[in-house]
């Protein structure tokens, strides 16, 4: 049988050019992408076999792949190929009212510049500074959605064969197909390991991400704090609000947590009305202040934000324990912490119990 990559392909006969076979070299590059589509997982990965393709199709020495997110109005680079690193050290921009970017969202089509000098669209500083003279820029459309844009690039001005747009929007389905499935396996991803009321991450996150910041702690002789917080007197609530507003109480406290932390740090809803808070890098000193710091803001702030309730108080107990210094092993450090927060609803609830507090 004959091997694909040894058919030779015929020349035109009429003018003696080579389109044919550049046409064949497309094909072949288009199953080698399709090929890279069913096999990869990887989005990065994908965009960029997909991109390099593109480029080589356009014969454009630079190029990039930028994903575009509708609700937040702003782009990402994902892939880029032939540009310098002062330009892919920006890694994500707004859309700008009268620029490219916004013409190529509002049209949903393939828009191309001969010249970027002559363009009234093209002042993007940072391309221009690149000296980025033409361009294709391809939106990468899932059902009527932009979800991306692939950005073939060339250093001088030029006309771009339009015979060519027809393959470029078929790699271009192909980029937005595996764009769409990435954010669909994200969502479900974080729909596994995410509590529905709360936005909070769930139980069974927490024991992955216990094993693997307690492992992180040990290894790089680090410190490591967890904190657990219940509602106090929650049945109360529940039986003289109803339950549904209950489940509000609930959201408007995962709320406040997830505000009150910074971005390192990990928050779950544990159980019914039971959170827990892993530090990373934290000592037992910030610690109890995080904790106290949460107990007044959830004093304060929760019942103030549910009109039906506003003349009652929720309130919330802690207990505190850190790595090294109150355990060394998963077991010994979680049921100090709960022995901590049994301590402070034995002491009238409302406050946060720790090693130091109060002194046994
Ligand atoms: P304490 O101050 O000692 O913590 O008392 P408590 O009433 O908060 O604690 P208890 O363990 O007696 O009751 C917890 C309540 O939390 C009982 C349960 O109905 C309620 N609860 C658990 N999960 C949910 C939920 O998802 N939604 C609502 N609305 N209530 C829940
Ligand atoms: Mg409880
Ligand atoms: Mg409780």
């Amino acid at each position: 049988m004959q091997n694909h990559n040894e058919i030779n392909a015929p020349v035109c006969p009429a003018c003696g050019n080579d389109t044919l076979q550049k046409q064949i070299d497309a094909l072949r590059g288009l199953i080698e992408v399709a090929k890279t589509v069913v096999s990869t997982l990887d989005l990065d990965t994908l965009l960029q076999a997909i991109m390099v393709s593109a480029m080589h199709y356009a014969e454009t020495p630079a190029g990039s792949v930028a994903l575009y997110e509708s609700k937040k109005t702003e782009l990402t680079l994902h892939a880029h190929r032939g540009l310098s690193a002062e330009f892919i050290k920006v890694e994500r921009w707004c859309v700008n009212p009268g620029g490219l970017t916004e013409q190529i969202l509002n049209s949903g089509e393939i828009f191309i510049v001969a010249d970027t000098e002559k363009s009234p669209f093209f002042h993007n500083p940072v391309a221009i500074k690149e000296g980025i003279r033409s361009l294709i820029c391809v939106p990468l459309v899932y059902q009527d959605d932009i979800v991306g844009i692939l950005y073939l690039d060339d250093f001088i001005p030029r006309d771009f064969d339009r015979g060519k747009l027809e393959l470029l929007s078929i790699l271009a389905s192909f980029a937005a197909l595996a764009i769409h499935n990435a954010r669909l396996h994200n969502k479900t991803k974080m729909m596994a390991i995410t509590d529905f009321l709360t936005g909070l991450y769930n139980h069974r996150y927490f024991q992955q991400i216990f094993n693997q910041e307690l492992g992180r702690a040990r290894r790089y002789q680090k410190v490591m704090s967890l904190v657990i917080l219940d509602i106090d007197n929650f049945k109360a609530f529940n039986d003289k609000y109803g339950h549904a507003v209950g489940d509000r109480i609930l959201a408007a406290i995962g709320e406040i947590i997830s505000r009150s932390l910074r971005k390192i740090d990990f928050a779950f809803r544990y159980g019914g009305e039971e959170f827990v808070i892993i530090l990373p890098e934290t000592s037992l000193e910030h610690a109890i202040l995080t904790a106290d710091r949460l107990r007044e803001r959830i004093e304060q702030e929760a019942s103030a934000s549910l009109p039906e309730i506003q003349s009652s108080s929720i309130t919330v107990s802690a207990g505190v324990a850190c790595y090294p210094e109150d355990g060394t092993n998963r077991e010994e450090l979680f049921s100090l912490m709960d022995s901590y927060l049994y301590k402070a609803k034995s002491m009238g609830k409302n406050i946060v119990c720790h090693s130091t507090f109060p002194v046994s």
